[in-house]
């Protein structure tokens, strides 16, 4: 890669900071959290920085970003987020000490993967609590349990959910009671207790905060708090958390005054939407050198005043930069606040530069 920029940086002492307090929270109730890497595609510094904090282990949707931070020398517990592919049963078994699983038959595969490469995997069940995505229905405890019966290298460690992600389904009282029961359930089919209740992510950590997390429930996955300080599915942000760990900065390639109304009939633009516009007269406007192919511009702010985003196409991001105070010229650089699908999408694009800072 030649240019700079697009760059994402990433302050890996903020996110050692709010991994402490994220850890020392749920310490006081009990509960071991696991840095999630995903958001960040894995990145080493991004992994230690979590380790640094008191994460008990590492988490990631990806087998290929567990692997690569095995390369890198982490000896850390790994957990396998996404229920696993068949096809990636091996690389599981080789790669991962925990992996989520949600299918009878995935655990026997898992099983099978396991004998092949003489390892041992534990496995947390999910439950799917009513966000719809992955998860056994309350009434497939005994199915599961009849699986896990016949299995020799694969452990059930416990139970767990994910809330939030596909529906918007808040974690509660409610709902992580019944995780808990659904628990007790399996621990009597199985005939042994079970070590981990994994009750859901960043936005779990409410519950904690006011203190209604339901007893038994021993262990969070968080990435979101911990890399943003904000929890997008609670709608808030977490005020004990700092908020500037990730900022993604462009070049700027064009300064122009234009009018704010295009000229000449309107169709759709580049990706099928129709854009509104509002007539403000001729302002100032900026590109910088960066768009859909780089971020998600809808989860992008700017830092500085004065700078309003208007739209994206592949590679352009325009601004109105008219209220802007200073100068503006190719060159100079603007630089964004990101939300979780804006660096998810600049962490796994080959054309933005992840730059780590340590302050
Ligand atoms: C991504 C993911 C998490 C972490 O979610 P955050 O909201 O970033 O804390 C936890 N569990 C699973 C299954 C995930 O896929």
């Amino acid at each position: 890669m030649t240019s700079r920029y697009p760059e994402m940086s990433v302050d890996t002492a903020m996110i050692t900071r709010n991994a402490e307090k994220v850890v020392g929270l749920c310490s006081g109730k009990g509960i071991s959290v696991w840095g999630v890497t995903k958001g960040l595609s894995a990145h080493p510094a991004v992994a230690s920085a979590m380790l640094d904090g008191g994460c008990v282990g590492l988490a990631d949707s990806r087998v290929d970003n567990i692997r690569k931070l095995r390369l890198f020398g982490f000896r850390h517990p790994m957990m396998l987020l996404r229920i696993p592919m068949p096809g990636e049963m091996t690389d599981v078994a080789e790669n991962v000490d925990c992996c989520l699983v949600s299918m009878p038959a995935s655990v026997l595969m898992l099983d099978r993967a396991c004998d092949e490469a003489g390892s041992e995997v534990g496995v947390i069940v999910m439950v799917d609590l009513g966000d719809l995505r992955e998860g056994i229905w309350p009434d497939g405890v005994e199915e599961m349990a009849d699986a896990l019966l016949q299995c020799r290298r694969t452990r059930c460690l416990g139970v767990g959910s994910n809330l939030g992600c596909l529906s918007g389904v808040l974690p509660s009282v409610t709902n992580l009671s019944l995780l808990v029961r659904i628990g007790g359930e399996l621990s009597n089919l199985l005939g042994h207790p079970l070590e981990v209740v994994s009750g859901g992510a960043t936005s779990s950590l409410s519950l904690v905060e006011d203190g209604t997390m339901p007893e038994g429930v021993n262990q969070l996955r968080v990435g979101e708090g911990i890399l943003l300080g904000t929890d997008v599915t609670g709608n808030r942000v977490i005020p004990y958390l700092e908020r500037d760990a990730i900022r993604i900065t462009a070049e700027v390639v064009e300064v122009r005054r234009k009018p704010s109304m295009p000229i000449g009939k309107t169709g759709a633009d580049a990706f099928g939407n129709t854009p509104v516009f509002q007539d403000r007269g001729t302002r100032r406007r900026a590109i910088v050198a960066m768009g859909r192919q780089d971020v998600r511009p809808e989860g992008l702010t700017p830092i500085d005043g004065g700078l309003e985003i208007i739209g994206a196409s592949s590679d352009h991001l325009t601004l109105d930069a008219e209220d802007f105070e200073g100068p503006l010229n190719p060159g100079d650089t603007i630089s964004f606040a990101a939300d979780y699908g804006a660096m998810l999408a600049a962490a796994t694009s080959p054309y933005v530069r992840t730059k780590i800072i340590k302050k």
